[in-house]
C-alpha cells in the first residue's frame, strides 16, 4: 500500500497483455498501481523500470520470485503468464503471502485449479480471474437482460470468438496452453452464455472438424463447435476457431432480442436490442477489473470473479474436450 492507500501490483510476466493493456489501465486505477513487475527478460526489467519509475528492489525474476514475501510495497501478485504457468505461479504467490489475480483460462486443469484455491485459502489471500467482461457495461447489459428477463425467457442463444492464430506462436503449443482455441478464445463464450442466462451448464454435446494445416495444428483442436444443455432445457451454441474471424453473443427472448458485436473486444463493442441500441461511454475494463479486485481485498468481500469461477469453467472446458473425443453427451 502507498501512501494515497493504493494496494500495490505487481506483474508476472510481461507479454502482449501485460504490456499492452495491464500496466496502461494500472496508470488509471483508484485503488491500485502498479508497484512491481516479475520477467525472465533483462531488458525488459531495464525498459519498465524507466517508463513506469520502479525501483530496482521491486523488479524481479523468477528466480527470486518468492522473496517477495518480504516486500510490503506488493500486495498483490497478477500472474499473466502463458496458461500452463498459471497455477505454479499463483501457488507461489500465495504462499509468498500475496492475494493473486490471475489471467484466464485459470489453469489447464481442474486439479491445478484446486491447488490454486487451496493453496489462496491457506495463506488467507484472496484468488480472482482475470475476466475483465464482468466489468464491461454492454456485457453487464446483456446480463441485465437475460437474468432480470427483459424480454422474457431466452429461447435462443448463440456465441463464437474465433481469430486467425499464426503459426508458431505457444498458444497452438498444447503443453503451454493446455489445448487449442476453447481454452483461449472459447472461454469467453462459455463465460458469456453462462452470466446471460444466470445458469450453469448440465451436459455438453462437442464436435470438431477437418485440421486444414497439420504441421501448424499438431496436438490442438482447429476449429470446434459445441452445445451447452442448461438446466432449463435451452441448448447454447458456441463455436471457436484458430482459423476463422468472429466475435458476437446473441441472445433471442420471448419478446425481443439481444445482442453484442463484437462482443469480447477491450473496447469498440456495439449491442443491439430490437428495443434500441446500446451506447456506453469508453473505459477500461482492466482498470475497473483491478480496481474492484483492490476493493475487494481491502474489503475483505470475495471477488465477484473468483477462483471458484475458474475453476468452473475449467471443469466445463474439460467435459467439452471429452465430449469432443468422444462424440458423446458429456455431463458436467
Ligand atoms: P505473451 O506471449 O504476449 O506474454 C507472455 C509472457 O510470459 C512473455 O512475454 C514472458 O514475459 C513470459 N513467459 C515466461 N515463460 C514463457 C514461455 N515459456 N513462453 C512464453 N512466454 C513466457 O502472452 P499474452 O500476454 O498474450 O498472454 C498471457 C496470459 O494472459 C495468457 O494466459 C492469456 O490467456 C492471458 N490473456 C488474457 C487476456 C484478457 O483479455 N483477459 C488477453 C490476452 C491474454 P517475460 O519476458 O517478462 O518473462
Amino acid at each position: 500500500q502507498n501512501k494515497d492507500g493504493k494496494l500495490g501490483i505487481a506483474l508476472v510476466g510481461l507479454g502482449g497483455y501485460a504490456g499492452g493493456q495491464l500496466a496502461p489501465a494500472l496508470q488509471q486505477t483508484e485503488h491500485c498501481y502498479l508497484a512491481g513487475i516479475v520477467t525472465g527478460t533483462p531488458s525488459k526489467a531495464i525498459a519498465w523500470k524507466e517508463k513506469y519509475n520502479l525501483p530496482d528492489k521491486n523488479i524481479y525474476n523468477y528466480e527470486n520470485y518468492d522473496s517477495i514475501k518480504d516486500n510490503p510495497d506488493i500486495d498483490i501478485i497478477y500472474v499473466v503468464l502463458p496458461n500452463h504457468m498459471h497455477a505454479e505461479y499463483t501457488v507461489r504467490g500465495a504462499k509468498a503471502g500475496k492475494h493473486i489475480i490471475c489471467e484466464k483460462p485459470m489453469a489447464i486443469t481442474v486439479a491445478e485449479c484446486d491447488q490454486m484455491i487451496a493453496a489462496c485459502k491457506e495463506a488467507g489471500k484472496q484468488l480472482s480471474i482475470g475476466y475483465r467482461l464482468h466489468f464491461d457495461p454492454y456485457n453487464l447489459e446483456m446480463k441485465r437482460l437475460g437474468q432480470q428477463k427483459v424480454y422474457g425467457d431466452i429461447k435462443k442463444i448463440s456465441s463464437g470468438f474465433s481469430f486467425v492464430a499464426q503459426k508458431g506462436i505457444w498458444r497452438l503449443d498444447k503443453k503451454i496452453a493446455g489445448g487449442g482455441p476453447l481454452m483461449d478464445l472459447g472461454v469467453y463464450c462459455l463465460q458469456a452464455v453462462m452470466y446471460t442466462t444466470g445458469m450453469e451448464p448440465v451436459a455438453v454435446t462437442a464436435q470438431t472438424f477437418p485440421i486444414s494445416d497439420p504441421d501448424k495444428f499438431k496436438d490442438i483442436e482447429e476449429t470446434l463447435a459445441w452445445q451447452m444443455e442448461m438446466p432449463n432445457g435451452l441448448i447454447a451454441e458456441c463455436r471457436t476457431s484458430y482459423s476463422e474471424s468472429s466475435n458476437f453473443l446473441k441472445a433471442e427472448a420471448e419478446k425481443g432480442w439481444f445482442e453484442l458485436q463484437p462482443a469480447f473486444n477491450y473496447s469498440g463493442l456495439k449491442g443491439n436490442t430490437s428495443g434500441g441500441q446500446m451506447d456506453y461511454p469508453r473505459l477500461s475494463q482492466q482498470a475497473k477489473q483491478m480496481d474492484a479486485f483492490a476493493l475487494s481485498v481491502k474489503n475483505k468481500q470475495q471477488s465477484i470473479v473468483p477462483g471458484e469461477m475458474g475453476r468452473r469453467d475449467v471443469k466445463i472446458i474439460e467435459a467439452i474436450y471429452e465430449a469432443m473425443k468422444t462424440g458423446k453427451r458429456v455431463t458436467v
